[in-house]
């Protein structure tokens, strides 16, 4: 029961911080998509873990907070905001890097996830 409520709060504060980072139309205006093309690695033997591409839309939310997929990772998840913000502000079109998850698990921070990325951010006309 607890567990499905901390699940409910979790997805409540996403949600609130999705709200709050606003629109990608409204915050980029110049930009009319963002496609992040994300390879999941984690701490084992077999360590790719799976890819996963998301369009972003001008209509969806700047919010570019990427979740670990570790299950019991506590704050951890991989925040591309900032490289995002910097790609726009240099008029970039495709970065590519990588992060460590900077999350917990049993309280304690250790290396156990990783994701390669690929942003490619089209610019269109500002429509207003
Ligand atoms: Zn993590």
């Amino acid at each position: 029961m607890a567990q499905r409520q901390d699940y409910i709060k979790k997805m409540e504060l996403k949600k609130q911080a999705r709200l709050k980072a606003g629109l990608l139309s409204d915050k980029y205006p110049s930009v009319s998509g963002i496609v992040l093309q994300m390879t999941y690695y984690h701490n084992s033997e077999n360590p790719l873990l799976m890819e996963r591409t998301v369009n972003v839309f001008p209509s969806s939310y700047a919010y570019f907070l990427m979740e670990c997929m570790i299950k019991t990772c506590e704050e951890g998840g991989f925040d591309l905001s900032r490289i995002i913000a910097k790609t726009i502000k240099q008029k970039k079109k495709v970065v590519r890097g990588e992060m460590a998850c900077k999350g917990k698990i049993d309280n304690t921070a250790r290396d156990h996830a990783s994701i390669i990325y690929k942003i490619n951010v089209k610019y269109g006309r500002r429509v207003k």
